[in-house]
């Protein structure tokens, strides 16, 4: 420990937060330097823990690992994902699945604003980093407050803890306006840009978000983008969770939860009753509508009635 070279990740990293935060509050601020400065600060944050674990792990690549690097800078630290591994297999620290999912959010939508035009409002920032935080802060007091990398009255961090106090609060409130609309509303979606259950959907030109306050464009894409997790479904050996909609044929067929289906296309919405699956031999199961007043009776899908009237 005594030997160990201060490089102010802590410091370095709360600050950044903290500027971060600040900026969203101020209007005439340039957002995308809110996002830019929350993921690096985070990073840091991340970085300090391996650091304490062992100081050539903060090097992307150990081999480069030198003192005089590490001293004057001068040398690619861990990417990412190498950062999030090394934690996990090295630290032995156990990410939350949501704490992960959150980062990697804030991660993308980083990148994004190298790349591309930004529009991204005060409000969405504000609801996303509330529900990163949820995640983040837990973290931060278990694995860095309680072992003493960052002192629990450090002056950044209750700032910081001051600013979240306020964003929720905001959240909240703009929640609780919009509310009388969202209780009209028969079957309500989460919003993939706010991530707060209030979108209306009606099908993939018209789905309007009340919290955000507008309709979102390219909903179906950024919906199954956030939400539908067709990897972990993959490598957990089943199917992935979108199906081709027994209305429009598109893969866009999903269940949302109980016994309710839905299509992000064409907006079809049955129930689990009103479903079964085609058991002829040209299809791949394909979920198809029950025939009316025959419960037990089979259906089948358009391609197999095909194959047996041409058979
Ligand atoms: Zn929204
Ligand atoms: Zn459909
Ligand atoms: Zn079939």
């Amino acid at each position: 420990m005594s030997d160990r070279i201060n490089l102010n990740m802590v410091e370095n990293g709360l600050d950044f937060i903290l500027k971060s935060l600040q900026t969203i509050d101020k209007s005439d601020e340039d957002l995308k330097y809110s996002l830019i400065n929350l993921h690096a600060g985070i990073q840091l944050l991340l970085k300090e823990i391996l650091y304490q674990e062992h100081w050539v792990l903060i090097f992307q690549k150990i081999e480069n690992a030198d003192n005089e690097k590490l001293l004057s800078g001068d040398f690619l630290s861990v990417n990412h994902d190498t950062l999030i591994k090394r934690l996990q297999n090295i630290s032995g620290i156990n990410f939350d699945e949501n704490l992960l999912k959150k980062m990697d959010w804030l991660r993308k939508e980083r990148n994004k604003t190298e790349h591309y035009q930004f529009v991204v409002t005060a409000n969405v920032l504000k609801s996303n980093i509330v529900k990163l935080f949820t995640y983040l802060l837990p973290f931060i007091k278990s694995e860095m407050i309680d072992v003493n990398y960052i002192e629990a009255d450090n002056e950044r961090f209750v700032e910081i803890q001051e600013y979240l106090n306020e964003f929720d609060e905001y959240v909240r409130e703009r929640l609780e306006m919009v509310q009388v609309d969202i209780n009209k509303i028969e079957l309500i979606l989460p919003c993939p840009v706010c991530i707060q259950k209030t979108v209306e959907f009606i099908d993939e030109f018209d789905a309007f978000c009340h919290f955000c306050g507008g309709n979102i464009d390219n909903f179906r894409e950024k919906y199954i983008d956030n939400f539908v997790d067709s990897y972990t479904h993959v490598s957990d050996g089943g199917e992935g969770p979108l199906y081709e909609c027994p209305d429009c044929d598109m893969e866009t067929f999903l269940c949302i939860g109980g016994n309710q289906y839905i299509c992000l296309s064409c907006g079809a919405r049955p129930i689990q009753d009103e479903l079964t699956t085609c058991p002829g031999p040209r299809c791949n199961e394909k979920i198809v509508y029950r025939r009316y007043g025959d419960k037990d009776g089979v259906s089948f899908c358009d391609t197999c009635m095909d194959y047996f009237e041409h058979a």
